[in-house]
């Protein structure tokens, strides 16, 4: 059990969850009104693997509780039917890796030298990969959450302004992909 836990826990790190363990548990759903009210019915959430995800849940500085993670739940509830369809054990490893690889959320980029850092909006499907247009993908401003927006400001720069905080970062026009803009952070200019 241990050691299926712990089998667990590595693929579930490796997709990128925050997860602290798994327990052997069936979530449910409920199913809702068109007005968002429970109708009472439930739905079963993890029907193909009963093991409940659980992620620390950061409550305050000192404190940590544990919560169920539904999204994380459901992820492996998919991954386990997928690759048990699979009869060959070769290619239901080269399969997990494969969506082990698509469920990492894009690494965040520094965007200034204190440290503020883009990052994808949460639960965004598919993630961003390096090599997609900046200006074609959800994403926030780490700190606070508000979302990232570009603006050309003249042939040679574009501004990233943050619609919550109001910060302006100027990065060079020809900067087109995330993966271009995390190579080159250190040509970004703090705006005023
Ligand atoms: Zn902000």
């Amino acid at each position: 059990m241990a050691e299926r836990d712990a089998a667990i826990l590595g693929v579930l790190r490796a997709a990128g969850f925050e997860i602290c363990r798994v327990e052997v548990n069936l979530l449910h759903g409920y199913y809702r009104d068109q007005d968002g009210s429970s109708t009472g019915e439930t739905y079963p959430i993890n029907p193909d693997c009963p093991l409940a995800v659980v992620s620390n849940n950061w409550i305050s500085f000192d404190l940590q509780g544990e919560r169920r993670d539904y999204q994380a739940t459901i992820w492996l509830n998919d991954v386990v039917r997928t690759v048990a369809a699979l009869n060959d054990d070769e290619v239901a490893a080269v399969k997990l890796a494969q969506l082990v690889a698509e469920a990492v959320p894009m690494v965040p980029i520094r965007l200034t030298w204190f440290g503020d850092m883009m990052v994808e909006q949460p639960s965004l499907d598919p993630h961003i990969r390096e090599d997609e247009m900046i200006w074609k993908r959800s994403v926030v401003h780490g700190r606070c959450m508000g979302r990232l927006e570009l603006h050309q400001v003249s042939d040679e720069w574009r501004s990233i302004s943050c619609r919550k905080c109001r910060l302006r970062v100027y990065v060079p026009s020809n900067l087109n992909t995330f993966g271009e803009l995390r190579k080159n952070a250190h040509l970004t200019k703090m705006g005023d």
